[in-house]
């Protein structure tokens, strides 16, 4: 008989933050093939004897070939097992669950997704920003700075004009360029602008600042990733709330 996949999202860090649900497919599970991102003491709800297999990025330096996760995923379930795929976050907001999902399902396997607390919600949260305040703006983006192979770059110039509060995930590296096109888009150098680093782990800093200082900010306090950035009225509320270090130069 063939086994099941759980696509199942770990939140942004912090084990409490993972669903009920998400700890029964753990406890459920023969492998559990995990990113590098998540809390290890996530992991401390599998069984003793689960096959753990770390993939994704930073597990060796390499990132593991997509191929190869969905092959080995593929050939637990088709030998009986029950498979966890957990993934940081949540598995369908720039996490590929989707296209493991589309892939398992083409050779007949059963899939189940379990939801996790996205970075994108959970870091500004953290920060004591709310992502849709309704006094601040009209909904909230969620994008990438990062573009995967040819996947069109986000059209920045409209959502400078969209009076949506921007949350931009892998985005520290590209951030001078983002910005830069947020500002030729229309938007304020003023308009306040916040980055969450490592949100709900040990090393988790806040700096709060303006779109027009965002790039020189991160450069120099050192921001890297995983970090989200929050651009729009809302992140003028960014505020030391549970956070271990807050920087302000607004
Ligand atoms: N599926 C994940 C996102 C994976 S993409 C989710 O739903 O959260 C990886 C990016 O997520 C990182 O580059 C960073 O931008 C963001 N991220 C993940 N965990 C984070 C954390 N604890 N704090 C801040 N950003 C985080």
């Amino acid at each position: 008989m063939s086994g099941k996949v759980y696509l199942v999202g770990a939140g942004p860090g912090d084990p409490e933050l993972l669903t009920l649900k998400a700890v029964r497919a753990l406890q459920q599970a023969d492998v559990i093939l995990h990113d590098a991102l998540v809390d290890a003491r996530v992991l401390l709800h599998a069984r003793w004897n689960a096959r753990r297999i770390p993939v994704g990025k930073r597990a060796g330096c390499k990132s593991t070939p997509q191929a190869f996760i969905e092959r080995l995923m593929a050939q637990e379930a088709q030998a009986g097992r029950t498979v966890v795929r957990l993934k940081g976050g949540d598995p369908y907001v720039f996490g590929r669950g989707g296209e493991e999902r589309r892939h398992l399902r083409a050779l007949g396997i059963e899939v189940e997704v379990i939801p996790g607390i996205t970075a994108g919600i959970a870091a500004p949260a953290r920060a004591g920003i709310p992502v849709t305040d309704r006094d601040s703006c009209r909904g909230v983006a969620l994008l990438t700075g990062h573009a995967a192979g040819d996947a069109p770059e986000p059209d920045w110039a409209t959502l400078a004009k969209s009076g949506l509060t921007l949350v931009i995930y892998m985005g520290v590296s590209r951030c001078g360029a983002i910005c830069a096109a947020l500002l030729k888009g229309g938007l304020s150098a003023a308009t306040p602008a916040a980055v969450v680093e490592s949100a709900w782990r040990a090393r988790e800093r806040v700096h709060s600042t303006t779109l027009g200082r965002l790039p020189l900010d991160i450069a120099r306090h050192g921001f890297g990733s995983p970090a989200i950035l929050v651009i729009g009225d809302v992140a003028r509320h960014a505020e030391t709330i549970g956070a271990s270090a807050i920087v302000q130069s607004r």
